[in-house]
């Protein structure tokens, strides 16, 4: 990774306006799929309030003597993920010099209407084909809540935790973006005061906070990816809702991990914010404790200081127009586990990674009151119900539960920057009378 080039520096200004705090500055250019009146799925990079039409910037020829045109004319990211990170950067700096205010004044001298839509009139989609995905389990204050929650008698921690990043294959086909609305899954549930389950709707909906990366070239069958190629390989990072049934996957989770009770769906936010946007946030994680083993080690500074943020809105909040409450604030610069890490050990057994693969960090929680990303700890499996506007209380989600996740970067010297958000709403399950 190089340091940070002139594309993050906080006194560029863009000539499109962008509000002041607003989570896409010229300093972010994050990548999406969109589409428009008149538009069919096409790649975006958001800007303020504005969506760059990346097709009609290729077929002007803005991008000739820096990037393939094809690779910013494909319905998804996946030709430019594949590209790598030569690629990558030129066009960011290709792509900042025609926002600039001060750069190559082609664009803006361009008919506006070619190149740019309104955000709110864009439509977003998952932006990259995701052929595997992987959920990891990253967080030791998640691991240890969950660990006491689920197995009271037993170590919080199992004692691989600490020597290797968990995490299981999760399904790609059920990840859906910002705004899709999730259907409460059935499945088996077992009381513990009954002998047999039973099968039914999940009374245990719950939400799981995370941070995902998105991988670019990848590696090939047999050959590892090392801690010191990763930045090669990790384009950049999307919100993450990982939906999750609590009854039914603690019913099936043993002996052998998550299944049912987590493939009903997975929400990522539309944009996709790249390494070299979050390289003024980058920072030294915590201290890990035994010391990992050689091929989960480096020098380099793999956290990322990202606050993030849990909403919700309930069907009576919104129908007497109470905006969303906060229910956690956190960060992601504390992850025990790197993105680094979870790769190079995803990959240590030769596993393949193809380009838009997404890793999923597992639920990010603090040790703080208010500060888990999950209604199991905020509310201690359901015994501390969350205290609502209106009298309204919550141990898990009902059906008409909005919740939207948040996240952005700030620190002094450097331009704010934000992922936008990524909301759900809970929908009844089909045929329920
Ligand atoms: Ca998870």
């Amino acid at each position: 990774m190089t340091a940070p080039s002139d594309t993050t520096d906080a006194r560029l200004e863009s000539w499109l306006p962008v509000a002041a705090g607003s989570d896409f500055p010229i300093q972010n250019l994050p990548f999406g799929v969109f589409t428009s009146e008149g538009r069919l799925p096409r790649i975006g990079v958001a800007i303020g309030e504005s969506v760059l039409d990346c097709f009609e910037l290729a077929e002007a020829g803005f991008v000739d003597d820096c990037c393939e045109p094809e690779l910013l004319q494909a319905p998804l990211l996946n030709p430019l993920l594949a590209a790598g990170r030569e690629q990558w950067t030129a066009l960011r700096e290709r792509l900042s010099s025609l926002l600039r205010a001060d750069g190559d004044r082609r664009l803006r001298d361009a008919n506006p209407s070619r190149f740019l839509v309104a955000r709110a009139d864009a439509t977003m989609h998952v932006p990259m084909e995701v052929g595997d995905y992987v959920d990891f389990y990253s967080s030791i204050e998640h691991a240890t809540n969950l660990g006491r929650i689920f197995r009271p008698d037993a170590d919080a921690l199992l004692p691989n935790w600490r020597w290797l990043p968990v995490g299981y294959h999760g399904r790609s086909s059920t990840i859906v973006v910002d705004g899709t609305p999730v259907r409460r899954p059935c499945g088996q549930r077992k009381l513990p005061t009954a002998p047999n389950p039973e099968f039914g709707t999940s009374r245990r909906l719950d939400i799981e906070l995370e941070m995902g990366f998105v991988t670019g070239p990848g590696n090939r069958l047999g050959e590892p990816i090392a801690m010191a190629d990763a930045s090669e390989h990790i384009f950049g990072l999307v919100l993450v809702n990982d939906w999750s049934a609590r009854d039914i996957q603690a019913w099936e989770y043993q002996p052998l991990g998550p299944f049912l009770g987590k493939s009903f769906a997975t929400s990522i936010s539309p944009w996709i914010v790249t390494l070299e946007a979050l390289e003024p946030f980058r920072i030294e994680g915590p201290l890990q404790e035994p010391q990992p083993l050689e091929y989960l080690r480096s020098g380099d500074p793999w956290a990322y200081a990202i606050t993030l943020e849990v909403r919700l809105q309930t069907a009576r909040m919104r129908g007497s127009g109470t905006a969303p409450v906060r229910i956690s604030q956190t960060t992601f610069r504390d992850m025990y586990w790197n993105v680094a890490q979870q790769l190079a050990h995803a990959t240590a057994n030769g596993a393949v990674t193809r380009p838009g693969d997404l890793f999923a960090s597992g639920t990010i929680s603090g040790s703080a009151p208010g500060t888990q990303g999950s209604l199991i700890e905020l509310t201690w499996n359901g015994e501390h119900p969350l205290q609502l506007p209106e009298g309204e209380t919550r141990g898990f989600l009902e059906d008409g539960d909005e919740i939207t996740l948040l996240g952005w970067c700030e620190r002094p010297g450097a331009r704010r920057i934000g992922f936008g958000s990524v909301r759900g709403r809970i929908e009844a399950p089909q045929g329920r009378v």
